[in-house]
């Protein structure tokens, strides 16, 4: 394999030290030495091939802790409804795409019924009027559920005589027929006899679809992440279906990004019986840790915030996955099996009761290197994000959503809701800031993301909480690269240094000196995975 330098631009190592080395030699897709051209050059085995970043600045390739590439290709091939502002649009949408695909199921992404007029979920008599003849599902912004019509309600067999299973749910009329809303474990139902049935071990993104169908949307969600500059992502919820789809991805080599994989806790009978007492895979494609949920989602309202209202509104009626006991002997069983764990958690209290678990598996076993996490962690009280930083628990939320849904937080729950993600408590006691995606929930974006994180500005122009609660630039542009691969446990990636793979990213601006403003605006004009362009066909 021959060598490379590049240079002619801004080199943002992200390594802390404090240097802007002029060049980098990159072989065999490994960086072999970072310094001066003249330095690099000496250090090249052979005629290097010089690459002229022509003012573009390079760094390495962007790290998503958070994300759902399948998920995120279903959001980008389905009928996008997160512009629609009442029912009327949402069923306009779908009309039109019914019209455009004759005979296909009729799906949209997207929808949030607090920017509807309406102020409520659409109902199956809604999407009814889309199409009676063929089977019309929309899923809920937060992936976490669905509103289907009547003819989809009836394939799956969900009746008034269904039963609401536990964490999940299923809205009723005043006779106690479905309405045709369901979110969380309920969505089991809408899987189909062959589907993944994930019980009420979270929200079951999946519908009924062939191997192609997969495909298809596994390589729509990969190209729309390597285009934003991302080149490692960890899927942040892995059944068989998504296990199958990335096998089958790498196996045919349509795989690019390096992903590290989070299986569903439904799983984990099954990996403790595989014998799994540590990681297993490698540089591309790696079981990293089990992913769990303790409660809903802020966005549908479904997230445990009991108790907490304010200015006359009602507080909403969320619920927990699991008993507490038994999402502890959930983390505690992962933990044995040297396993991370992930674990979706919004309100104090599922937050809290992580933590507790966290601890009782640190204290049965400590294994230091091990990092957990609590996934979004939305409300966790101040001495909480003090016992993080002591039981090494990292917070992997989306400043995006403070941006798009900040102002409603604040309007329903006054400031608590402005203390949403509080990444400036984070900063000062000392616990990471990671800034991640979870797309398709917010698109990705890295560095929007990081302008989300640095100014808490809302769509309405407000800045969520106050300025104390702002993540500082440095620490934000680490949250997107060096601070999510190390809590990955990745030492060779999310740095410009030798030694490190070649994963880098080329700007049309440098986002260390950008106004910043401009962030969400800097564009990603190459990605590189080990030492080569990712070309997006
Ligand atoms: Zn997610």
């Amino acid at each position: 394999m021959s060598s490379t330098i590049l240079t002619g631009g801004p080199v943002r190592t992200m390594t802390g030290d404090g240097h802007t080395p002029e060049a980098v030699l990159i072989h065999d897709g490994v960086v072999r030495a970072v310094g001066t051209l003249t330095e690099t050059r000496r250090s090249a085995y052979e005629t290097p091939e010089i690459v002229d970043l022509d003012g573009r600045t390079l760094m390495p390739g962007f790290v998503d802790a958070h994300a759902h590439t399948i998920l995120h290709g279903s959001a980008i091939d389905w009928v996008d409804l997160s512009g629609a502002r009442g029912i009327g649009d949402v069923v306009r949408l779908l009309a039109e795409r019914a019209a455009a695909r004759p005979g296909e199921a009729v799906r949209g992404y997207g929808y949030d019924q607090s920017k509807l007029v309406e102020g409520r979920h659409p109902s199956a008599a809604d999407l009814d009027r889309v199409t009676r003849d063929r089977v019309v599902q929309i899923q809920h912004a937060s992936g976490h559920g669905y509103v289907v019509n009547t003819l989809a309600l009836r394939q799956a067999n969900i009746t008034a005589a269904t039963p609401t299973p536990l964490g999940g749910r299923i809205d009723r009329d005043a006779d106690g027929e479905p309405t045709g809303v369901l979110f969380d474990s309920a969505c089991d139902l809408l899987t189909g006899a062959e589907g993944v049935k994930v019980r009420n071990h979270g929200p079951n993104f999946h519908l009924p679809m062939t191997h192609a169908e997969i495909d298809h949307l596994f390589d729509l969600g990969q190209r729309s992440l390597l285009a934003a500059g991302i080149t490692t992502m960890c899927d942040a919820q892995v059944t068989q279906l998504e296990m199958d789809a990335y096998l089958r991805a790498r196996d045919e080599g349509r795989l690019r990004m390096r992903t590290e994989m989070l299986a569903l806790s439904s799983n984990l009978e099954h990996l403790t019986g595989l014998g799994m007492s540590s990681r297993l895979g490698d540089d591309q494609l790696r079981l990293w840790g089990v992913k769990l949920y303790a409660d809903g989602s802020v966005i549908a309202r479904t997230a445990y915030l009991n108790g907490h209202a304010c200015c006359g509104k009602p507080s909403p009626d969320g619920y927990l996955y699991h008993e507490p006991e038994e999402l502890a002997a959930l983390i505690t069983t992962a933990h044995r099996l040297g396993l991370s764990t992930a674990t979706h958690a919004q309100g104090p209290l599922p937050i809290g009761v992580v933590l507790d678990a966290v601890a009782d598996a640190r204290a049965e076993r400590p294994r230091t290197g091990l990092v957990h996490r609590i996934e979004h962690c939305g409300f966790p009280t101040g001495e909480q994000i003090g016992r993080m930083a002591g039981l090494n628990v990292v917070p992997v939320p989306q400043p995006m959503q403070v941006s798009l849904y900040g102002d409603s937080l604040m309007d329903e729950f006054g400031e608590f809701g402005g203390r949403f993600y509080p990444y400036g408590e984070f900063e000062r006691a000392g616990v990471p800031v990671v800034i991640s995606s979870d797309a398709p929930v917010t698109m990705p974006n890295p560095l929007e993301a990081v302008w989300a994180a640095v100014t808490r500005e809302t769509l309405g122009g407000a800045v969520s909480g106050d300025a104390a609660q702002q993540a500082g630039r440095a620490n934000a542009l680490r949250g997107v690269t060096v601070t999510p691969a190390r809590m990955l446990g990745r030492q060779d990636i999310g740095v410009i240094r030798p030694g490190a793979r070649a994963d880098l990213v080329f700007l049309d601006a440098d986002p260390v000196t950008v106004p910043v403003e401009r962030l969400p605006k800097v564009g990603v004009t190459e990605s590189w995975i080990g030492g080569e362009e990712v070309v997006l066909g």
